[in-house]
Order: structure tokens, then C-alpha cells, then sequence
């Protein structure tokens, strides 16, 4: 009990030093000292399965001991890991295993921009090339995307609190239905080929298409094949470039290395970030085909561009998991596992709750923003880390990390089953 007082203490220092602008530590109110896989432990000695993964930056878990030993042996060795852009073997070696291992094999051809750390500044890179390639100004984005908290990036995404929160009009965007927006009977597809084609319709020939091919932020939307080749098709009709946004759902989070590959695409850009580093090291880049690297040299700039110190974990990360499909088999049985036991989670209630995604990107859409709230925070109070999302933060969202064990992936379903069991029961006593 002394324990926990003393806890509590230090939580409300962080409540006086830090900003109002923190989030995820009110929705996880513990000091996390330590972790391991799938495992957090905090500093008065809990431990709590991590179902968010640094929100898709840890899609190899935490602290992955075969990765850390190669940045335990760079950092022992003195290599530069600071150096601007400037040319260093941890960046050739890097580019070298990826070209080979993940491009060649999937018959794709890219140069890489490595960009500002973050994803949200892959994406301003990526809309700055597509505008400057085409002349154009217009990009097509999508209800309920998200690319990032950048005045580009928010531009481009649907949420209005974030929108609201950027004090300037965002301009230089249009906004399209997304696969099933207005159910399944109707293909959005084909709706925004007529209004592209429409030499009346009133949104500006576009530099580029930008889609999440699963939407993580907006509520774990799942596009079809069909519909994400019918995308690119259009895009390749009107001039425009076509853009995919990996960045959560990349580095094998859907089952392949890309989350396009379902759909046999060849976006004309790729953005990628979160686990790239494999280790939850900031690295973002984007893959461009050659014939639209058309950038004066330094025109899109920063200090932090492909650090070192990442480059080396995203080579190891790379080497360990992607040299054969094992990894992807894995992944995608895994998947099955987590499907199963949601639909069966979601029978057993009458709520009428939906289950969705692609591989280990999972979404159990709670259809009231309460019943989701409650049984996340629940969740954690029983030892689970599990985050939400949708327009209304209706969905909890499973994202383990891709390397969990079995045992430890039951125990955290057990968990949210447990919780969300809870929250109806209490729901009823409350509203009968
Ligand atoms: C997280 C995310 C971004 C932004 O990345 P940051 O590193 O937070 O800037 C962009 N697009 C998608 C799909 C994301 O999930």
C-alpha cells in the first residue's frame, strides 16, 4: 500500500511538469520501467501485456534481444550514428538488405528518401514530391484517414479534433468516400471516377491519391483488393501519383511486409515509419520510383534523416524475420487465432458488435464510445494494455506485437474478455 501511495505521488508530479497535451499515459496510469516482448512491467512490480505496441512501432515486441545485439554492438564499436545525411555503411547495408530481401522479391523497384523521423514528415515529403512531379495542387485523400499531426499530414486527415487543434485552414485536399463508406452495395470506386472525370464537378485534377490500404487510426477499415487496384487504376488514368501510407500498417502488421501486397499494387510512392527500426527507434522513410525522384538536392531536408542508430536495428530487424515466409505464415495464422476468438467474444453478447481486419491488425468494434472506454480502462486495471480508435473512439484495437507468444496472446483475450463481460454487466445494472 505504501507503494502504491508513493506511486500515485509521482504520477501527479508528472501532472504538474508535463503538458495537458499528454494522452496515452492518462489512458495508462502507471510508471513503466521495463520491458520485454510483450511484456511491461511497472515500477510497483505489475506486469501488463502490451496489446498496442508503441501504437505499431514495436511490431517485433519490446527490447527484441537478436535486434538490440546489433545496436549494442554499433554502439560498442564508435560507428557514426549521428551523420546527417552523409553517406555511412550502416545506411548502404540497410538499403542493400532491403532491396534484396523485400523489394526483389516482390518485384518492386524503388529509390529511398529517408525523411525527418517522424511519419507524419514522410508524409509532407511524399505530398510535396506528388505536387511538384504533377504541377498540381489537389490530393485525394480519404473519410476517416490519418497521416499525421504536420499541417500537410492533418490536411489530409479526416478527424476534427485534430483538424480543429491546428488553428489554420487546411487547404489542398479533397476528401473521397473510402471502401464501403456507404456500405457494401455501393463501390466508392466508381463514384470518384465519375467525379475525376467530370470536367464539372468541382475537385481539382489531383497530384496524387493517398490511402491507408487498412485504416488504423480510423477504426481498423479494411479495403478490398478490388477496390485498392481500382484506386490505383484511377490514379494512373487522371495523372495522378499514387500514394500509400504503410506507415502503421507496414513491416508485417497485415500478414505480407507491405500491406499492398493483397492486392498485387505498385504505389508510386510508399511511406513507412513506426517499426521500420524494428526496435521503436525513430526512422521514417519513403520509397519512390526512380522516374519520379525529381527533387533538387536538399529540397526536402532535416537533421535527423536516417539515424544511424535505426538504419542498423531496420537492417536486423530485416535480416532476422524477412528472409524467408515463415514469418508471414506466422503472422497470418496468429491472426486467424485473435479473429476467432473475437467472433466468438462478440457472439456471446447481443450487442450486435463487429470484428475486422487484416492479419494482426484487429478491431472489435464496440459500437458505442462507452462500452469501448470502459473496457479498455478495465482491461488495464486487470494487467492489459489496449488502445481504441474509430471517428468515436468506438473500436478497440488489437495490435500485439507480431512475435507474441500464445500463451501470453490468450491471457490479454481472456483479459479484454473479462473486462468487456464486466462492462455489460454493469451497463445493464446502470440502464436496465
Ligand atoms: C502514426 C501514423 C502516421 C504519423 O506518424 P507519426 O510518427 O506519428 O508522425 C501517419 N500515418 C499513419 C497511417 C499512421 O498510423
Amino acid at each position: 500500500m505504501g507503494e502504491g501511495i508513493c506511486h500515485s505521488r509521482e504520477i501527479k508530479r508528472f501532472e504538474a511538469l508535463e503538458s495537458n497535451v499528454r494522452s496515452y499515459s492518462r489512458s495508462f496510469p502507471a510508471i513503466f520501467s521495463r520491458a520485454r516482448g510483450s511484456i511491461m512491467l511497472t515500477e510497483d512490480g505489475r506486469e501488463v501485456i502490451d496489446f498496442l505496441s508503441g501504437a505499431g512501432a514495436l511490431n517485433y515486441g519490446h527490447n527484441n534481444s537478436a535486434i538490440r545485439e546489433a545496436v549494442a554492438q554499433y554502439l560498442a564499436s564508435d560507428a557514426v550514428v549521428h551523420g546527417l545525411d552523409m553517406v555511412t555503411p550502416a545506411k548502404l547495408e540497410f538499403m542493400d538488405t532491403f532491396s534484396s530481401t523485400i523489394l526483389r522479391e516482390r518485384n518492386l523497384d524503388y529509390r529511398f528518401q529517408f525523411t525527418g523521423p517522424t511519419g507524419a514528415n514522410a508524409i509532407e515529403a511524399a505530398l510535396k514530391l506528388a505536387r511538384k512531379v504533377t504541377g498540381r495542387h489537389n490530393i485525394i485523400t480519404f473519410t476517416r484517414g490519418y497521416h499525421g499531426m504536420s499541417l500537410g499530414a492533418i490536411a489530409a486527415s479526416g478527424n476534427r479534433f485534430y483538424r480543429d487543434a491546428s488553428g489554420v485552414s487546411l487547404s489542398g485536399t479533397t476528401f473521397m468516400p473510402f471502401d464501403g463508406y456507404f456500405g457494401p452495395s455501393i463501390d466508392t470506386a466508381d463514384y470518384m471516377r465519375g467525379i475525376l472525370a467530370d470536367e464539372s464537378s468541382g475537385v481539382d485534377r489531383p497530384a496524387a491519391i493517398l490511402v491507408e490500404t487498412v485504416q488504423g487510426e480510423g477504426g481498423i477499415n479494411v479495403a478490398g483488393a478490388q477496390w485498392l487496384r481500382s484506386i490505383q487504376a484511377l490514379a494512373r488514368d487522371v495523372g495522378a501519383l499514387f500514394i500509400v501510407d504503410d506507415i502503421q500498417m507496414g513491416c508485417g502488421r497485415t500478414g505480407k511486409f507491405f500491406s499492398f501486397e493483397c492486392a498485387q499494387l505498385s504505389p508510386d510512392i510508399v511511406a513507412m515509419s513506426k517499426s521500420l527500426s524494428g526496435y521503436g527507434l525513430p526512422l521514417s522513410m519513403l520509397l519512390i520510383k526512380e522516374e519520379f525522384d525529381v527533387w533538387q538536392p536538399g529540397e526536402h531536408t532535416g537533421t535527423f534523416r536516417g539515424n544511424n542508430l535505426a538504419l542498423v536495428s531496420a537492417n536486423a530487424a530485416v535480416n532476422i524475420y524477412w528472409r524467408s515466409p515463415t514469418f508471414s505464415q506466422q503472422i497470418e495464422a496468429t491472426g486467424k487465432v485473435i479473429r476467432s476468438r473475437l467472433e466468438v467474444i462478440a457472439s456471446k453478447h447481443t450487442n450486435n458488435f463487429a470484428v475486422r481486419g487484416r492479419g494482426m491488425a484487429l478491431g472489435f468494434d464496440c459500437k458505442t464510445a462507452g462500452i469501448a472506454a470502459a473496457t479498455t480502462r478495465k482491461a488495464f486495471e486487470k494487467g492489459l494494455i489496449i488502445e481504441r480508435c474509430g471517428p468515436i473512439d468506438e473500436v478497440v484495437k488489437f495490435l500485439p506485437a507480431l512475435t507474441i507468444n500464445s500463451d501470453t496472446l490468450h491471457q490479454g483475450l481472456d483479459l479484454f474478455e473479462q473486462a468487456l463481460a464486466e462492462t455489460l454487466r454493469e451497463d445493464r445494472v446502470i440502464s436496465p
